[in-house]
C-alpha cells in the first residue's frame, strides 16, 4: 500500500506551521507520530497534498509541573508518560493509559497530542482527559486558546480544533491529596483497540465521602463520553456500593455504542458497567491509600 504523493515540509516553529495551515487549509495534515495519519493515507482514505512533519519543533515535547498543573508537551511520547515519575505520583493514571496503546513500536512513535486530536472514539486517551478534566492549550493565527477537553471532542474523528490551529499542550490540575484514578481497557487481545473502556479519577474528602468523581467512556458512541449523571451520583457521599452499581447504570444508559465484530451494542453496553466498576474500585483504592499531605 503507498500513499498518493504529497509536498513535504518540516517547519522549525509553530508559527510557521500556523502559516502553512493558513496558506494550504484543508489539503495541509500536521504529522505527529504519524500512527494514525500514515495508515489511513497508505489506505487513501486521507490523501492530504502537504505534509507538516512538527517532529523538528524544538521545546512540544515535556512533564512537567507548574504551581497548579502539570503540563505536558502535544509531541510527548507514550513510552515517555509510561515512565514519568511525576505522572506515576500525581496521576498513575496517565501511564496506566500509555500502557494499554498499540504495542512498543506504537508506543514509541505516538503522541499524546496526535492521540487526542485524531479523536478516534476507540483512541485511549481521550477518555482518560475527561475523567481527569483535561485542557488543552491550541495556538492559531490570532494567538492561544484552551479549550476544555469535554467540550473538545465533538464527533468521530472531529474536534474544535480549527483547521489552522495547533495543539501545542496538555494540562491537567495538580490533584489533591486523597486522589486515584484508573483506565481500564476492554479488548480482544494486548494491543487492539478497545471494545469498551472507561477512565474513573477519584478525590476523596479527610471523613471518606467523594469530593469529586470524574468519568469518561471510550468505543461506546461515535465520541468519548463524560459520565456527568454518574458523576454526581458520588458527590458528597460516601462511595457505597449501592451507589456504584447506580452509577454503573447511569455509564451503561448514557452510551450508544454500535454493533460489530468486537460485539453487539447490548453486549458492549453491559461491559461498559463491569469496565466502569473495575476502574472505579481501582481509582478508590489508589485514593483510600493516597498519602501526600493535604495542602493547607
Ligand atoms: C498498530 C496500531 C495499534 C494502535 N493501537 C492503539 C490503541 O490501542 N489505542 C489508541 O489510543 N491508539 C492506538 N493506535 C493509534 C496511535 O495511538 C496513534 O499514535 C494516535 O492515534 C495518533 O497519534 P500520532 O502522534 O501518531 O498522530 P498522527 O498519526 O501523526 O496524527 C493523527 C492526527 O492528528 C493530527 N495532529 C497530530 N498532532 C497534532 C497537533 N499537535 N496539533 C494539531 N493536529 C495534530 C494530524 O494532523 C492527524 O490528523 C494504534 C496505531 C497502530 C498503527
Amino acid at each position: 500500500l503507498h500513499p498518493r504523493s504529497f509536498e513535504y515540509f518540516a517547519p522549525q516553529t509553530i508559527r510557521e506551521t500556523i502559516a502553512l495551515l493558513n496558506k494550504y487549509k484543508d489539503e495541509a495534515k500536521i504529522l505527529a507520530g504519524g500512527h494514525s495519519l500514515i495508515p489511513l493515507m497508505k489506505l487513501r482514505l486521507a490523501s492530504p497534498k502537504y505534509i507538516l512533519d512538527i517532529n523538528r519543533i524544538p521545546g512540544l515535547s515535556y512533564i512537567k509541573e507548574s504551581g497548579k498543573d502539570i503540563r505536558i508537551g502535544a509531541l510527548t511520547r507514550y513510552y515517555e508518560i509510561e515512565s514519568s515519575g511525576l505522572l506515576k505520583k500525581y496521576y498513575p493514571i496517565f501511564p496506566e493509559t500509555a500502557q494499554m496503546i498499540g504495542d512498543v513500536q506504537v508506543r514509541n512513535m505516538g503522541t499524546l497530542g496526535g492521540n487526542v486530536v485524531h479523536a478516534d472514539p476507540a483512541n485511549d486517551f481521550p477518555v482518560t482527559m475527561v475523567a481527569v478534566g483535561a485542557e488543552f492549550v491550541v495556538r492559531g493565527p490570532r494567538g492561544q486558546r484552551t479549550i476544555k477537553a469535554n467540550e473538545f471532542f465533538l464527533d468521530v474523528f472531529t474536534t474544535k480544533l480549527k483547521f489552522n490551529e495547533v495543539l501545542t499542550e496538555i494540562r491537567v490540575p495538580l490533584p489533591p491529596p486523597r486522589s486515584g484514578g484508573s483506565f481500564q481497557k476492554f479488548e480482544r487481545k494486548a494491543g487492539d483497540f478497545a471494545i469498551v473502556t472507561s477512565a474513573v479519577q477519584i478525590s476523596l474528602d479527610n471523613q471518606g465521602r467523594c469530593k469529586n468523581v470524574g468519568i469518561g467512556l471510550g468505543a461506546a458512541g461515535p465520541t468519548v463520553i463524560k459520565a456527568v449523571e454518574a458523576e454526581k451520583v458520588f458527590v458528597g457521599h460516601r462511595p457505597e456500593a449501592e451507589l456504584v452499581e447506580r452509577a454503573a447504570d447511569r455509564c451503561s444508559d448514557v452510551s450508544h455504542p454500535t454493533s460489530d465484530i468486537r460485539g453487539s451494542a447490548e453486549y458492549k453496553k453491559e461491559m461498559v458497567k463491569v469496565f466502569f466498576k473495575r476502574a472505579f474500585y481501582k481509582a478508590l483504592n489508589l485514593a483510600s491509600k493516597d498519602s501526600r499531605k493535604p495542602q493547607t
